[in-house]
């Protein structure tokens, strides 16, 4: 029998296993169970394909997403595992061909929707059959609070009534501890072995900006950083991703867009085109992106903040699942501050509720105000420590100078307290900028002490005080009189005096041009060689109508470019070629990289 080492190395091509990976996989195959907790990207699916290869009978997988469940099969079939799926989209006589493939043996992997396995007729099947192991993945999907819910993972505790001594592994990216106790309860998975792989994603790049004219930010950092690079663009509305990836469309990019309001149809044909061909961006609303498994997201831009740092991180997290270089890159200002303040101020629920959900908002709005490294503090969300600033994060590329904001701190405070707690930030910058207007006439505001006691800061500044007070939840927006502010508890301390507070020093706008343009390819890779082995990939897609990343990842094609293979002896020994792709395409990709060196000569 093969050996967990062997089944990596000859069917998916790769040299050793990722820190947990070994301990879970032979868990599962000595008939335990397991909880796997691993971030985006950390290697989950081995942990149950391995395992399914090794013990006898079929591995049953238990996944929510029907519409990827086609491209998992194709990329296994790949690598020469015997993988299937049955859900909704396949007609009668195909269901029947699979079930009597399982029934005959003749399958290593079964991928089989929730709604579908807990039917009576399916279960009955599954008896018949021998099962090596469930896989559930996307666990949290059980968890009622959590916005992946559904409602048939609750009944996947029956697994264990009616498979006792079948071993059952469940898998999830998302954290929190309330979300891991609910799968533990609702799977019934007190005796599993839990396993947490550290959240640290070292290829992603975390970047927070200021925003000022958010579709030309958006523009100048995909031509300069990401031409021709697939990716998703995130926005809060609906009608937002629609006259975003409109007006990308109008700029030359391929973009397009995906939100729960769009037809069924427009929405699959959107998600396909995204997953098969190269370079489209996804403007989207939080509905897109659990579980896609693309491995080649090179950016997650936000043009709004996400309400929590849970959320920040999964949508974040869909960048670079391959190792390589990605960013997630965000704008955000002082009317994304107050837009959610007033959100959460809003949202129904009890008190309690809403103290929870401030919380949850000021932990985000710190990540981005936050003047040390930015994965650090991510890190430290998650009870995570990273004993050194990471160095692949914007603030710690380019250190943000503080300032002490004590007295313009106090000014601002003071003008709030003065005109009556009952204006927004404009109207407050013009009092204390000393502006003549009719506003400031008509509530006598040039009477005021603190009428223009503020000309030392521009707009822009004051804005930026604003901003963080807002942020740090020294001033509150009321919900009354829009946007309106008003003094916090907290700034007793400032304004008698007795706390000092340092502000951050907002970059100054015009800086795009200065930012370091990273190219995804190492320097010494040669781009006509590059494009070639893409073209012959492209190709081989196209002929089987699979994503180019299920034939090879970027990664492999990259190291063939530096290694430049002669036989199939030095390509198999590439990360991600197996025996099976070595036997289908290694020809193909020789002959490529032959005639490019016959040119090169
Ligand atoms: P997850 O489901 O946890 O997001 P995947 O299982 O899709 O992650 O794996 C992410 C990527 O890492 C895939 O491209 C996978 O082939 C690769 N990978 C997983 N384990 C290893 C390993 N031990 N060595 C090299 N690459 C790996
Ligand atoms: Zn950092």
């Amino acid at each position: 029998m093969s050996t967990p080492q062997d089944i990596l190395q000859s069917v998916f091509g790769y040299e050793s296993f990722r820190a947990p990976q070994g301990e879970i996989i032979q868990t599962v195959i000595d008939g335990g169970d397991a909880l796997v907790l691993m971030p985006t990207g950390g290697g989950k699916s081995l942990c149950y394909q391995i395992p399914a290869l090794v013990r006898p009978g079929c591995g049953v997988v238990i996944s929510p997403l029907i519409a990827l469940m086609q491209d998992q099969v194709s990329a296994l079939r790949q690598l020469g595992v015997r993988a299937s799926f049955l859900n909704s989209t396949l007609d009668a006589a195909t269901t029947r061909e699979v079930e009597e493939q399982l029934q005959a043996g003749q399958l290593d992997l079964l991928y089989i929707a929730p709604e579908r396995l807990t039917q009576e007729r399916c279960l009955n099947l599954l008896e018949r059959a021998s099962i090596s192991l469930f896989a559930i993945d996307e666990a949290h999907c059980v968890s009622q609070w959590g916005h992946d819910f559904r409602a048939d993972y609750l009944q996947l505790s029956l697994l264990h009534q009616r498979f006792p001594d079948i071993p059952r592994i469940a898998l999830t990216a998302t954290a929190d501890a309330r979300t891991r106790q609910e799968i533990t309860d609702r799977l019934d998975l007190g005796d599993a072995q839990k396993f947490t792989a550290g959240f640290d994603r070292p290829n992603i790049r975390y970047r927070i900006a200021l925003k000022h004219n958010p579709r030309q930010q958006l523009l100048a950092f995909l031509r300069q950083e990401h031409p021709g690079d697939a990716g998703i663009v995130y926005c809060m509305s609906r009608n937002k991703t629609e006259e975003v990836s409109h007006w990308l469309g109008q700029q030359g990019i391929d973009a397009l867009p995906y939100h729960a309001g769009l037809p069924a149809a427009t929405r699959a044909s959107h998600q396909a085109r995204f997953l098969r061909e190269e370079g489209i961006i996804i403007v989207a609303t939080i509905a897109f992106g659990m579980g896609i498994d693309k491995p080649d997201v090179r950016f997650v831009a936000h043009l709004d903040m996400p309400k929590t740092v849970e959320s920040y991180y999964q949508e974040t997290g869909r960048a670079g699942r391959d190792g390589q270089a990605a960013d997630a890159w965000m704008i955000y200002g002082l009317q994304d501050v107050i837009k959610l303040r007033q959100m959460m101020a809003s949202s129904a629920g009890s008190e309690e509720h809403k103290r929870a959900e401030q919380h949850r908002l000021n932990a985000m709005l710190g990540l981005c105000e936050i003047t040390s490294c930015r994965r650090q503090a991510l890190l430290n969300y998650f009870d995570e420590a990273l004993p050194e600033p990471c160095g692949n994060c914007d603030t710690c590329l380019e250190p943000v100078n503080t300032w002490d904001g004590t007295e313009a701190a106090r000014m601002a405070l003071s003008a709030v307290y003065r005109t009556g707690q009952r204006f927004g930030v404009n109207h407050l910058i013009e009092v204390l900028r000393g502006s003549d207007n009719d506003k400031i006439h008509q509530f006598d505001h040039h009477l005021l002490p603190t009428y223009g006691i503020g000309k030392q800061l521009d707009n822009n500044q004051w804005r930026s005080v604003f901003r963080q007070l807002v942020a740090r939840a020294y001033l509150s927006v009321d919900l009354e009189r829009f946007g309106a502010l008003r003094l916090e508890e907290k700034c007793r301390g400032l304004l008698r005096g007795e706390d000092d507070i340092q502000l951050r020093r907002d970059p100054v706008k015009t800086r795009s041009g200065k930012q370091q343009t990273r190219t995804p390819l190492a320097a010494d890779i040669d781009v006509a060689l590059w494009e070639a082995l893409r073209d012959c990939r492209r190709q081989l897609a196209e002929e089987q109508g699979v994503p180019p990343y299920v034939i090879f990842h970027d990664r492999t094609l990259q190291e063939m470019c530096t290694s430049l293979p002669r036989d199939p002896a030095q390509l198999g020994s590439i990360t991600g070629v197996g025996e099976r792709k070595l036997d289908k395409y290694g020809a193909q990709f020789l002959q490529v990289i032959r005639e490019h060196a016959g040119v090169a000569q």
